[in-house]
C-alpha cells in the first residue's frame, strides 16, 4: 500500500423514504427557526410542501434558483434571506438549487440544510461555483457543506427519466475517476467502487421501473457515495473536459458527463490497467470504457457531442482551452491524445475494450 493523507468532510446524512417528515424536529434540535426555502420555478410546488411542512419554521421561499448559480440569482436570495432574517437556508432540488444554498452558506453565512432530488451529489462536496459574466467561479469552502442532508427517495419518484439517467451518470463520473486515479486514499477508493457497483445495477431497474422505490434508494445511496468520493478525492481530465464545454458552450451539464466519460475513462485506461481492473469488475464488464459506454447506450442516453450540439470545428478550441491549464491527470494530458479523445467521443462510437 502507498503513503496516503486523507481528511474526510463531516457530513451529517439521514436515509430514509418519507424522512422529510423529520424536517422540522430536527430543525429545533439545530436551535434553527427562519428557513428560506430555496427551489428552481420548477420545484416550485414540492418548496411550497416543505414550506407547510415547516410552519412558521418557514421565513419565505425563494423559487429562482437556475443553473450554475448566476450571481445575480444568488445575490438576490441572499437579499431576501438578510430582509426575511432568515438562520438557515434549505434547499429542495438537485445540484442548481443545492448551488444556491451553497452561494448563501458563503455570504451571509447561513446553515444549508439540503433535500437533494437528483444524482448529482453536490451536496456531498465543500465545492461551490458562482457564474459571473459568463464564468464560472468555483472553489472549495468547508463553510458550504450542508450542515444536514436528508435523503428522502419519494422526492426523487417524479425525476423525468431523461433526467434520471444522465444525471446518474453524472454520479458515475464521479466514482469513476476517483477509483481509477492513484492519487486518492485507499478508503476514497473503496467509496469509489462500491458506489460504481450500487449506480450501475440500480440504474437499470429505476430506468424500467421509476417508482421503485428500493431501486431509488439504492441509486441515491450511491449517488451520495460517488459524491463523497469526489468530496474527499480529486478531479482529472475528465472534469476538466466538461466544464470546458459547459462553460465555453453552454452544453447541459449531466448529458456532458453522460457522453464525455467512457472516452475519458478510455483515454486513462492503458496508464493504469491495474487500478481499472477493479473498476470493469464494479460494472460487471471485462472493460471500464466499454462497460460504461454498454450501460450508457444500453439505456439509450446520449453517445455522441453531437447530441449536445458540438461539431467538428470546435473540438480544437476545447484541447485549447484545456491546454491553457492542463489537469493533474493519471495519462499525460497532450493536445494530440485530446485531439484523438474528442474525435471519438463526437463520434460516439463504443470505445475498444
Ligand atoms: P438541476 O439541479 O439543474 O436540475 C435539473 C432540472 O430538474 C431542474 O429544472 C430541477 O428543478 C428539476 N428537478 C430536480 N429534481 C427533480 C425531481 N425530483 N422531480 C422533478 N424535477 C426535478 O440539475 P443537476 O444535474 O442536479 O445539477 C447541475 C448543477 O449542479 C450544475 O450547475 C453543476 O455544476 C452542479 N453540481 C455541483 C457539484 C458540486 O460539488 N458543487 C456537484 C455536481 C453538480
Amino acid at each position: 500500500m502507498h503513503d496516503f493523507e486523507l481528511s474526510m468532510l463531516p457530513w451529517n446524512l439521514v436515509f430514509g423514504a418519507g424522512a422529510v417528515g423529520t424536517l422540522p424536529t430536527r430543525m429545533d434540535h439545530m436551535s434553527l427557526c427562519r428557513a428560506l426555502v430555496l427551489s428552481t420555478p420548477e420545484q416550485a410546488t414540492q418548496a411550497k410542501r416543505i414550506a407547510s411542512l415547516l410552519g412558521n419554521r418557514a421565513a419565505g421561499s425563494f423559487s429562482e434558483a437556475r443553473m450554475h448559480v448566476p450571481v445575480d440569482v444568488a445575490n438576490a436570495a441572499r437579499e431576501r434571506a438578510r430582509a426575511l432574517e432568515c438562520d438557515c437556508c434549505v434547499s429542495i432540488g438537485g445540484g442548481s438549487t443545492t448551488g444556491l444554498g451553497k452561494a448563501l452558506a458563503l455570504a451571509p453565512g447561513i446553515p444549508l440544510i439540503a433535500i437533494p432530488t437528483t444524482y448529482a451529489g453536490s451536496e456531498m462536496t465543500n465545492i461551490w461555483g458562482i457564474t459571473d459574466g459568463g464564468r464560472k467561479h468555483t472553489g472549495r469552502d468547508l463553510k458550504v457543506l450542508p450542515s444536514l442532508t436528508i435523503y428522502d427517495a419519494e422526492l426523487t419518484l417524479d425525476l423525468p427519466l431523461s433526467m434520471t439517467g444522465v444525471s446518474a451518470m453524472n454520479a458515475l463520473a464521479q466514482a469513476a475517476v476517483n477509483a481509477y486515479d492513484p492519487r486518492p486514499s485507499p478508503l476514497v477508493r473503496t467509496m469509489a467502487l462500491e458506489a460504481i457497483s450500487t449506480l450501475s445495477k440500480a440504474l437499470p431497474d429505476v430506468m424500467s421501473q421509476p417508482h421503485d422505490i428500493d431501486a431509488r434508494e439504492q441509486l441515491l445511496y450511491g449517488a451520495s457515495l460517488a459524491a463523497a468520493a469526489l468530496g474527499t478525492g480529486v478531479t482529472s481530465l475528465h472534469h476538466k473536459l466538461c466544464h470546458t464545454l459547459g462553460g465555453t458552450f453552454n452544453t447541459p451539464h449531466a448529458e456532458t458527463h453522460t457522453i464525455m466519460l467512457p472516452y475519458t475513462t478510455a483515454y486513462n485506461a492503458p496508464a493504469v490497467p491495474q487500478l481499472m481492473a477493479p473498476v470493469a469488475t464494479a460494472l460487471g464488464s471485462d472493460s471500464a470504457a466499454a462497460g460504461i459506454f454498454d450501460l450508457t447506450s444500453g439505456l439509450g442516453l446520449p453517445t455522441s457531442l453531437h447530441h449536445i450540439g458540438i461539431g467538428t470545428g470546435d473540438l480544437e478550441r476545447v484541447a485549447s482551452i484545456v491546454l491553457e491549464q492542463p489537469p493533474q491527470n493519471p495519462a499525460a494530458v497532450t493536445k494530440t491524445a485530446i485531439m484523438a479523445l474528442l474525435e471519438q467521443a463526437l463520434a460516439g462510437t463504443r470505445p475498444a475494450g
